[in-house]
């Protein structure tokens, strides 16, 4: 083992630990309360987690510690790694576009969890295609107004600021808006298939007055420059949770088919149960190899991180849904009921499928990848 490898296994111990004691028991009670309790975002803010994605130098082994981290969050619960996810989001584009007193007056707070940030992009009639965006940002005299609707945002419901996609003059452009402002207001979701503890709410902007330094970089580069580089950030921290969940899912069934008898021995001991282990723990591998790859072509400023990111986020979504779906098949009717986990990784993994760039996205996406890849000639497809 290098001491490179060392230290990684050494800081993932420090995360696992903090997963097994932290969430791990309480995870399917936020989940049936819908809530994540105060307690938990102090405690991942006090073990120095939070404020991390922006804290420190962002070399490849910042990357993959960052990539462990949110698989073993992801291990335990979605919706805490839902946190993680997009507090390193916002985090990371006020540190870096947003003016000083900006960032002087948040970055602090959302590593020590006194604040919390949401991140809002999509809305009714744009979802997958962000070029549909109708949120407006207006110049009006010395201020800036912003009228709109945002749909399905994380966090929402708790969110002291949110950082927003809107429509200007120049083109697409982020602000980052007080959710105390007024003319801003929160409409809870509950009931959502997964990732329950995440507080979803749509938001509403009726002429939020917003001073100019709301924007972060120049505007028109909203979507190009802030959004692309938070969302591959966000899409990475999803990568890495599914392999997380994919993970949890792994030794749920394990758990169970080793102790399990039937037909005069245990479950284990049948091919086919053999199978269903086998594919879930390629899967599983193969998507962490994948993620750590993508985390540290990230780290490197490698042009091509943003494809293996997508590629990794693909596979890992995919890998999740199918591990959650074995587990909850090899543990029969226990897996249907409402005190197994092997229900809520079920739910929680549909979602991975459709957050951070659906399936489908990426697969119409990665098959550009391919052809730019493996057959240069034809360019960048049709
Ligand atoms: C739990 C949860 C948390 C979320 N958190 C946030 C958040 O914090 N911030 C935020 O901004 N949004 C958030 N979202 C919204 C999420 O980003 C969108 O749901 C996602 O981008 C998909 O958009 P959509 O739901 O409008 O589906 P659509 O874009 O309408 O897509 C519907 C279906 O059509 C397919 N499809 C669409 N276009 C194409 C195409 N061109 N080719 C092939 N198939 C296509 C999609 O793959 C999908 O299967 C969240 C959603 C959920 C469920």
């Amino acid at each position: 083992m290098t001491r490179m490898d060392a230290t990684f296994e050494e800081f993932r111990r420090h995360c696992a630990g903090f997963v097994d004691r932290h969430v791990v028991p309480f995870a399917g009670e936020w989940d049936r309360l819908e809530a994540l309790p105060r307690n938990i975002i102090t405690a991942a803010a006090d073990a120095g987690y939070l404020g991390r994605p922006y804290g420190t130098a962002h070399g490849p082994d910042e990357m993959e510690a960052l990539a462990i981290l949110h698989e073993e969050v992801g291990r335990g619960c979605s919706s805490l790694r839902s946190l993680f996810t997009v507090q390193g989001m916002v985090g990371r584009s006020l540190k870096r576009w947003a003016g000083p007193e900006t960032a002087a007056r948040w970055l602090d707070r959302l590593a020590d969890g006194t604040a919390i940030a949401a991140f809002a992009v999509s809305e009714d009639g744009a979802g997958s295609d962000l070029s549909a965006i109708r949120t407006r940002l207006e110049r009006t005299g010395g201020h800036l107004v912003l009228t709109g609707c945002k749909r399905w945002i994380s966090f929402g419901e708790i969110a002291d600021c949110v950082l927003v996609l809107a429509i200007t003059d120049e083109g697409p452009s982020t602000v980052l808006v007080e959710t105390s402002a007024h003319g801003v207001s929160l409409r809870p979701l509950h009931g959502m298939l997964g990732a329950k503890a995440s507080h979803l709410a749509d938001i509403t902007f009726d002429k939020v007055e917003l001073d100019p330094s709301a924007l972060l970089g120049r505007a028109g580069a909203g979507l190009r420059i802030v959004v692309s580089q938070a969302l591959d950030f966000g899409r990475l921290s999803v990568a890495c949770g599914c392999v997380g969940l994919a993970r949890a899912c792994v030794e749920t069934a394990l758990a169970h088919v080793a102790q399990r008898d039937r037909a005069g021995g245990p479950l284990l001991r049948h091919q086919l149960v053999r199978r269903h282990i086998t594919q879930m723990l390629a899967g599983m591998e193969t998507a962490r190899l994948l993620c750590r790859r993508a985390a540290r072509m990230s780290g490197q400023g490698d042009p091509n991180s943003v494809s293996a990111t997508a590629l990794a986020k693909y596979h890992a979504a995919r890998t999740a849904m199918q591990n959650a779906w074995t587990t909850v098949q090899l543990l029969g009717a226990e897996g249907c009921a409402p005190t197994s986990p092997a229900e809520r990784f079920f739910r929680d993994a549909k979602v991975m499928e459709i957050i951070e760039g659906t399936t489908e996205m990426h697969e119409t996406t990665l098959a550009d990848y391919a052809l730019r890849e493996f057959h240069p000639l034809l360019g960048s497809g049709p």
